[in-house]
């Protein structure tokens, strides 16, 4: 099947990709033949590597039996084990799952779930969400709300209630130890001044990313940061939720980041890496206490007619037992320290790396102009643009975000499949190193 000669489809820019043939493992094809090291497993979604035949088979069988089975009028299998398996991985009480199709929704149903929580325990004053900022919730316009990055939420912010942020913990930028407990502790107290400035008694909950994603730029928290934040929320009664929709799956070497940490959420919400790209599958995982007062006040207000779909998770069940099976989550921690190192080493070729940071394989590093006072490179250079061009010509795959006000802070993630090998390590490396070159060599003309 060829491209058409006018396109109908339209994505967020008018930019055109080679169309996609076919993807094994690693690597994807395009229809001519251009091989790719998927050096972000897309998104950071596709976990466990493409086409994995033994998700292909659980979906085919699933296929063979049923694609879609409405919730009001069925519970299907896949449905209930995969709520199950998802619940024997979820941090103790957090055992009862809403299933969703992506991100954003699960994001949504937790602030919906969190506010309906609240009314039923006779709290209605409380209706403010905190997050941070940089960070990313998701597009839809409650997610949005929530979401700190500004070149994304400005056309919309007279549609949405302001929601009140504090700042990401980027040590890295404010030239903090984040080894020095001090520094979690820096940050997290700034929490605490926002929920006391707001009025404890008007928040409803905080959302943070364990390990952040593309706004971030894989931020790893400062020590004592997690464990601060949970006992600022439990001291003012603040649900804590944690949107593992990139960092959990296993990519960061424990199927839950916050297990990092040894912390646990009232809510948690998974996406990508939850059914890897082989079906649309999200999910809000609560605690049962949440879901009791919510379902005894009368029930959830709440629910997509895709929720739990029984292809999808008969696709993430499989993609849950591969993790198991082949023990990825090490595999993400131990490649993922051999990737690090090697990012760390490419610092030494080219002082425009100015930080290299993440856990296991969701991993990233920032361009700067000048790496000790970490200034961002000139907004004209577009080196940002420039390096993913160059290195997707190059054949490898890697994922960017602009923060730091919308431009600034040129970060690129680079999580390469859970199933990576030290083979694939020096490839990626490889990659960028001629990338980097050719980037330099651009930007100096
Ligand atoms: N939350 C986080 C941390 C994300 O990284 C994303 C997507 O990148 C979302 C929410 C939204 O997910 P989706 O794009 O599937 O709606």
């Amino acid at each position: 099947m060829s491209r058409p000669e006018t396109s109908h489809l339209f994505y967020q820019t008018r930019q055109r990709r080679p169309v996609l043939d076919q993807a094994r493992g690693v690597y994807m094809w395009d229809v001519d033949g251009k091989r790719y090291l998927d050096g972000s497993s897309g998104a950071m979604v596709c976990n466990i590597g493409h086409s994995n035949p033994r998700v292909l088979e659980a979906m085919r069988k699933q296929m063979d039996k049923s694609t879609f089975g409405y919730r009001l009028h069925f519970e299907t299998e896949p449905a209930e084990h995969l709520a199950a398996k998802t619940a024997s991985l979820a941090p103790e009480g957090l055992d009862k799952v809403f299933f969703v199709s992506g991100g954003s929704e699960a994001v949504e149903s937790a602030i919906k779930l969190a506010r309906q929580n609240a009314v039923a325990i006779g709290e209605a004053q409380r209706t403010k969400v905190i997050s941070r900022e940089p960070s990313y919730h998701g597009c839809t316009l409650g997610a949005l709300a929530l979401t700190g990055y500004a070149p994304l939420t400005a056309p919309f912010e007279p549609m949405m209630r302001p929601m009140p942020k504090i700042p990401a913990p980027r040590a890295y930028l404010d030239g903090l130890d984040p080894e020095d407990e001090a520094t979690g502790h820096h940050y997290a107290d700034m929490l605490e001044e926002r929920i006391l400035a707001e009025g404890p008694e008007t928040i409803l909950a905080f959302i943070v990313e364990p390990v952040g994603g593309a706004s971030t730029g894989a931020l790893v928290p400062p020590r004592g940061y997690m464990k601060r934040i949970r006992e600022i929320c439990s001291r003012y009664g603040v649900l804590l939720i944690h949107d593992e929709v990139m960092s959990g799956g296993g990519r960061t070497g424990k199927f839950f980041a916050a297990e990092h940490w040894d912390v646990d959420p009232d809510i948690l919400v998974i996406s990508k890496g939850f059914a890897a790209g082989y079906a649309p599958l999200g999910a809000m995982v609560a605690h049962r206490d949440i879901v009791a007062n919510v379902l005894d006040a009368g029930g959830f207000l709440h629910g997509f007619t895709y929720a739990g779909n029984p292809l999808a998770c008969a696709a993430g069940l499989a993609v849950l037992e591969e993790i198991e099976r082949e023990n990825l989550c090490a595999n993400a921690a131990a490649t993922g320290t051999l990737l690090k190192g090697e990012l760390t080493k490419l610092m030494e070729r080219y002082s425009i790396i100015g930080d290299v940071r993440g856990e296991g394989l969701l991993l990233a590093f920032e361009l700067v102009d000048d790496r000790t006072t970490m200034r961002p490179l000139p907004r004209e250079l577009n080196a940002f643009n420039h390096l993913v061009d160059i290195a997707y010509d190059n054949g490898l795959i890697i994922y960017s975000r602009r923060t730091r006000g919308g431009y600034c802070g040129d970060h690129f993630l680079i999580a390469p499949p859970m199933i990576s090998t030290s083979g694939h390590v020096a490839e990626i490396i490889d990659g960028l190193d001629i990338s980097l070159r050719q980037l330099l060599d651009r930007i100096s003309q």
